[in-house]
Protein backbone atom coordinates (compact mmCIF):
# COMPACT_ATOMS: atom_id res chain seq x y z
CA UNK A 1 0.00 0.00 0.00
CA UNK A 2 1.34 3.47 -0.59
CA UNK A 3 1.74 5.28 2.28
CA UNK A 4 -0.16 8.26 1.49
CA UNK A 5 -3.26 5.74 1.25
CA UNK A 6 -1.71 4.36 4.31
CA UNK A 7 -1.93 7.48 6.13
CA UNK A 8 -5.19 8.21 4.63
CA UNK A 9 -6.56 5.52 6.69
CA UNK A 10 -5.23 6.61 9.95
CA UNK A 11 -7.96 9.29 9.70
CA UNK A 12 -10.58 9.85 12.58
CA UNK A 13 -13.05 9.75 9.61
CA UNK A 14 -11.96 5.69 8.75
CA UNK A 15 -11.72 4.77 12.34
CA UNK A 16 -15.64 5.96 13.14
CA UNK A 17 -15.97 3.85 10.13
CA UNK A 18 -14.10 0.77 10.88
CA UNK A 19 -14.84 0.71 14.47
CA UNK A 20 -15.72 -1.95 16.51
CA UNK A 21 -19.58 -1.62 15.31
CA UNK A 22 -18.94 -1.06 12.03
CA UNK A 23 -17.11 -1.53 8.68
CA UNK A 24 -15.95 -4.90 7.85
CA UNK A 25 -12.99 -7.07 9.11
CA UNK A 26 -10.62 -6.20 6.49
CA UNK A 27 -10.90 -2.63 7.56
CA UNK A 28 -9.91 -2.96 10.80
CA UNK A 29 -7.04 -4.97 10.17
CA UNK A 30 -5.74 -1.92 7.46
CA UNK A 31 -6.13 0.12 10.70
CA UNK A 32 -4.18 -1.78 12.81
CA UNK A 33 -1.95 -2.31 10.01
CA UNK A 34 -1.48 1.33 9.54
CA UNK A 35 -0.99 1.73 13.31
CA UNK A 36 1.93 -0.58 13.13
CA UNK A 37 3.68 1.21 10.50
CA UNK A 38 3.98 4.17 12.68
CA UNK A 39 5.65 2.23 15.40
CA UNK A 40 9.53 3.17 16.28
CA UNK A 41 9.43 6.75 15.06
CA UNK A 42 10.46 8.98 17.60
CA UNK A 43 8.41 11.12 19.69
CA UNK A 44 8.18 13.98 17.99
CA UNK A 45 7.96 12.43 14.43
CA UNK A 46 4.69 10.50 16.27
CA UNK A 47 2.94 13.22 17.80
CA UNK A 48 3.21 15.10 14.54
CA UNK A 49 1.71 12.01 13.02
CA UNK A 50 -1.01 11.41 15.34
CA UNK A 51 -1.83 14.74 15.10
CA UNK A 52 -1.69 15.42 11.19
CA UNK A 53 -3.21 11.90 10.11
CA UNK A 54 -5.07 10.51 12.89
CA UNK A 55 -6.56 13.76 13.84
CA UNK A 56 -5.56 13.62 17.09
CA UNK A 57 -5.71 17.61 18.28
CA UNK A 58 -4.94 16.93 21.67
CA UNK A 59 -1.11 16.10 20.22
CA UNK A 60 -0.87 19.83 19.20
CA UNK A 61 0.48 21.22 22.44
CA UNK A 62 3.15 17.98 22.03
CA UNK A 63 4.02 19.17 18.68
CA UNK A 64 4.09 22.63 19.74
CA UNK A 65 6.73 21.87 22.70
CA UNK A 66 8.81 20.29 20.41
CA UNK A 67 8.75 22.35 17.56
CA UNK A 68 9.71 25.51 20.26
CA UNK A 69 12.74 23.68 21.78
CA UNK A 70 13.99 22.93 18.45
CA UNK A 71 13.59 26.21 17.30
CA UNK A 72 15.03 28.02 20.08
CA UNK A 73 18.15 26.82 19.60
CA UNK A 74 17.95 27.92 15.56
CA UNK A 75 17.39 30.99 17.11
CA UNK A 76 19.78 31.28 19.51
CA UNK A 77 22.59 30.61 17.41
CA UNK A 78 20.97 32.95 14.36
CA UNK A 79 20.99 35.53 17.25
CA UNK A 80 17.53 36.79 16.62
CA UNK A 81 15.73 38.78 19.02
CA UNK A 82 11.76 37.25 19.52
CA UNK A 83 9.89 37.27 22.59
CA UNK A 84 8.62 33.90 23.87
CA UNK A 85 5.12 34.99 22.56
CA UNK A 86 6.17 35.55 19.25
CA UNK A 87 7.98 32.92 19.09
CA UNK A 88 4.74 30.33 20.32
CA UNK A 89 2.57 32.29 17.76
CA UNK A 90 4.98 31.85 14.76
CA UNK A 91 5.29 27.93 15.83
CA UNK A 92 1.15 28.00 15.78
CA UNK A 93 1.36 30.14 12.30
CA UNK A 94 3.61 27.67 10.67
CA UNK A 95 1.52 24.74 11.80
CA UNK A 96 -0.73 25.84 10.42
CA UNK A 97 0.59 26.50 7.05
CA UNK A 98 1.97 23.41 6.93
CA UNK A 99 -1.01 21.50 7.14
CA UNK A 100 -2.55 23.96 3.54
CA UNK A 101 -2.60 22.24 0.69
CA UNK A 102 -0.16 21.53 -1.42
CA UNK A 103 0.42 24.42 -4.21
CA UNK A 104 -0.75 23.42 -7.37
CA UNK A 105 1.99 25.25 -9.32
CA UNK A 106 4.87 22.99 -7.81
CA UNK A 107 3.23 20.12 -6.85
CA UNK A 108 4.71 20.71 -3.28
CA UNK A 109 8.00 20.96 -4.45
CA UNK A 110 8.65 24.38 -3.99
CA UNK A 111 10.50 24.80 -7.35
CA UNK A 112 9.88 26.60 -10.59
CA UNK A 113 8.91 24.09 -13.52
CA UNK A 114 11.95 22.17 -14.22
CA UNK A 115 14.40 22.59 -11.32
CA UNK A 116 15.87 19.68 -9.53
CA UNK A 117 15.84 19.88 -6.09
CA UNK A 118 19.60 18.52 -6.04
CA UNK A 119 20.26 21.87 -7.71
CA UNK A 120 20.77 24.28 -4.92
CA UNK A 121 20.89 27.11 -7.35
CA UNK A 122 17.12 25.98 -8.40
CA UNK A 123 14.93 28.56 -9.21
CA UNK A 124 12.27 28.83 -6.52
CA UNK A 125 7.94 28.62 -7.46
CA UNK A 126 6.88 32.35 -7.75
CA UNK A 127 3.65 31.05 -6.59
CA UNK A 128 3.95 29.31 -3.33
CA UNK A 129 7.64 31.50 -2.88
CA UNK A 130 9.27 28.14 -2.40
CA UNK A 131 7.30 26.85 0.25
CA UNK A 132 5.58 24.15 -1.62
CA UNK A 133 2.37 24.90 0.07
CA UNK A 134 -0.60 26.86 -0.60
CA UNK A 135 0.34 30.56 0.33
CA UNK A 136 -0.82 31.74 3.40
CA UNK A 137 -1.67 35.92 3.68
CA UNK A 138 0.89 37.48 5.38
CA UNK A 139 -2.34 39.07 7.09
CA UNK A 140 -3.96 35.38 8.34
CA UNK A 141 -0.16 34.67 9.31
CA UNK A 142 0.55 38.07 11.58
CA UNK A 143 -3.12 37.11 12.80
CA UNK A 144 -1.71 34.37 14.16
CA UNK A 145 1.30 34.87 15.30
CA UNK A 146 -0.60 38.33 17.25
CA UNK A 147 1.45 40.62 15.80
CA UNK A 148 0.90 43.57 13.67
CA UNK A 149 0.95 43.56 9.58
CA UNK A 150 4.05 45.47 9.47
CA UNK A 151 5.89 43.85 12.76
CA UNK A 152 6.66 40.80 10.45
CA UNK A 153 10.51 41.17 9.74
CA UNK A 154 12.79 38.89 8.12
CA UNK A 155 13.94 36.86 11.24
CA UNK A 156 10.13 36.08 11.87
CA UNK A 157 10.14 34.53 8.13
CA UNK A 158 13.62 32.72 8.51
CA UNK A 159 12.00 31.41 11.55
CA UNK A 160 8.97 30.26 10.16
CA UNK A 161 10.81 28.46 6.97
CA UNK A 162 13.14 26.65 9.69
CA UNK A 163 10.02 25.45 11.03
CA UNK A 164 8.37 23.98 7.79
CA UNK A 165 11.72 22.52 6.91
CA UNK A 166 11.43 20.84 10.51
CA UNK A 167 7.96 19.60 10.37
CA UNK A 168 8.82 18.55 6.53
CA UNK A 169 12.11 16.40 7.74
CA UNK A 170 9.43 14.87 10.38
CA UNK A 171 7.22 13.79 7.66
CA UNK A 172 9.87 12.19 5.37
CA UNK A 173 10.81 10.18 8.41
CA UNK A 174 7.66 8.94 8.80
CA UNK A 175 6.87 8.00 5.05
CA UNK A 176 10.02 6.19 5.65
CA UNK A 177 9.47 4.37 8.37
CA UNK A 178 5.75 2.99 6.79
CA UNK A 179 7.69 2.09 3.83
CA UNK A 180 10.09 0.05 6.38
CA UNK A 181 7.27 -1.36 8.37
CA UNK A 182 5.40 -2.08 5.32
CA UNK A 183 8.13 -4.18 3.70
CA UNK A 184 8.45 -1.68 0.64
CA UNK A 185 11.79 -0.09 1.51
CA UNK A 186 12.66 2.45 -0.91
ZN1 LIG B 1 4.66 26.35 -5.55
Amino acid sequence: MQPVKLLAKLTTKTLNLTGTFGGSGQDVIDWRTAAHALVGLPQCQTNWAYFRYVGEETRLNKVVRSLTMHITLFVKIKRFKVKPETLNGIVMSAIYEYVQPVCNECDGSGLAPGQKATNINADICIKCFGRGRKPVSNRSRCKIIGIDKKSYTSSHDEITKELLRLIAGWESDIFKNIREKMGEVA
